[in-house]
């Protein structure tokens, strides 16, 4: 890595955007309010521990921009947690809602803790108290959470049912990502990977890339990188030859059984040991030869200090952030089709969008109308960035921004925000 790679979240969203706005030729006005968050809350949130002890929690919620409709993103509970990370993943989710043309604005929150050490019961109280903490900026027509890392449908679930009794009526629309039986939509669970397979399918299309007989690894494996391994496989017939954890990273050149590997990985908590795989270091799977490469894990993965070693032909971003503005120079020069985060894991929120509507009607789609309609928006959003990147010969992350600063441009010059 160079010695002036900045790798703080915000620093680096905040300059992936200066580059489009200036390709754009956005006006400083219009600059000043979009590389900043509009709104951000801050809190302590008080949780009895199963010991006796009280101890407090640092929970942050940020709306980074509302101009396209209520803010939506989601919760991260995780030991690094910063408001600089919420911030990041905030102004994401405002240019990812906008990609795939949602009328959403964007936001993101989440608590430092480490719930790997947390008991159930610690968890729902954390859960409860940080809606009693957020609640009051939360409503369907305000700023709606979902799950993001080490958060799950349960955890919503919690959230759902303190934001309801204090507010004394039914909402789930609140917040998405609930287990089904909840107010859940059909298809959430995997829908991050799902839209991700649907955009390296066209990519593969437009490369000449058969993925039928292609490899893949995936950089972790929570729900995004289980989900990327079963429906690349069920979809593409893609093939998996390395995943990692937060602890280890395994490969298989001949490829894993993605559903065996996914019950291993559920029943033991983590993928090593699986029968057949050879350990490896976890930087080295980031530079297999493979076709497509899944960073699906957290912030930073490919850095000046690796970009060059990459080998993948098509790197498919499900986790937010992965590369760094230097890698991804030297990714665009060496050829490499770089689906950015914001639009390879659109996905997750599309569906999450899907979930509130269905909430605010009180009616449910079947799993297929929701496969239906997120193939359609993927599709469309990924072959408008496409075009984009094409025509005016930048890469596929600055033309990504490109369509989304220009959208949320113009709904904030309707208001006159500038
Ligand atoms: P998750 O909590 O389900 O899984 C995270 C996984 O990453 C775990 O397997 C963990 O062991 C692994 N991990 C953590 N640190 C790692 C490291 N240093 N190296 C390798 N693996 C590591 O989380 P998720 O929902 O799958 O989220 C993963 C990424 O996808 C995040 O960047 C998240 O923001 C992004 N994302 C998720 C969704 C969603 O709907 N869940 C939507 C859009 C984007």
């Amino acid at each position: 890595m160079s010695n002036t790679e900045s790798l703080n979240p915000f620093a680096i969203a905040q300059r992936q955007f200066d580059e489009a706005a200036e390709l754009l030729g956005l006006e400083a006005s219009a600059r000043a309010l979009l590389r900043e968050p509009m709104r951000e809350f801050v809190v302590t949130i008080p949780v009895r521990m199963d010991n006796g002890t009280t101890r407090m929690f640092k929970g942050y919620r940020v709306q980074y921009n509302s101009s396209r409709g209520p803010t939506k993103g989601g919760l991260r509970w995780h030991p690094d947690e910063t408001i600089d990370t919420v911030r990041a993943l905030a102004a994401w989710m405002t240019w990812k809602t906008a990609v795939v043309d949602l009328p959403l604005g964007g936001g993101k929150g989440g608590v430092t803790c480490n719930p790997k050490e947390m008991s159930e019961g610690e968890k729902e109280r954390l859960a409860r108290g940080y809606i009693r903490a957020v609640g009051r900026i939360l409503k369907i027509t305000k700023d709606v959470p979902a799950p993001d890392v080490y958060t799950t449908p349960q955890i919503m679930a919690w959230m759902m049912d303190e934001y309801e009794t204090l507010i004394g009526e039914a909402h789930p629309g609140v917040i998405t990502g609930k287990p089904i039986e909840l107010g859940g939509s059909q298809g959430r669970g995997d829908a991050t990977a799902r839209g991700g397979i649907f955009v390296v399918r066209e990519a593969c299309d437009i490369l000449g890339i058969d993925p039928s007989t292609a490899r893949s690894s995936i950089q972790g494996f929570g729900n995004a990188g289980q989900y990327a391994a079963l429906l690349g496989a069920e979809l593409l017939g893609l093939k998996v030859v390395a995943v990692s954890d937060s602890r280890s990273a395994i490969y298989n050149e001949d490829g894993f059984d993605p559903k065996a590997l996914v019950d291993h990985k559920l029943r033991t908590g983590a993928v090593s040991g699986f029968p057949g795989s050879k350990s490896i270091e976890p930087d080295a799977l980031l530079e297999l030869p493979v076709e497509v490469l899944f960073p699906s894990a957290l912030e930073n993965a490919i850095t000046s200090r690796n970009a060059d070693k990459i080998q993948a032909k098509i790197i498919c971003e499900l986790a937010n952030g992965p590369t760094t503005p230097d890698a991804d120079a030297v990714l665009y020069k060496r050829g490499i089709y770089v689906i950015p985060d914001f639009l390879a894991n659109a996905g997750g929120v599309t569906v999450s969008y899907f979930e509130q509507v269905q909430n605010s009607y009180n009616y449910y789609w079947d799993i297929g109308e929701v496969y239906e309609q997120l193939d359609r928006k993927m599709t469309q959003s990924f072959l408008a960035v496409h075009e984009l990147h094409e025509g005016r010969k930048v890469n596929m992350r600055t033309a990504a921004y490109m369509i989304s600063i220009d959208r949320v441009a113009i709904a904030c010059r309707l208001r006159g925000w500038f």
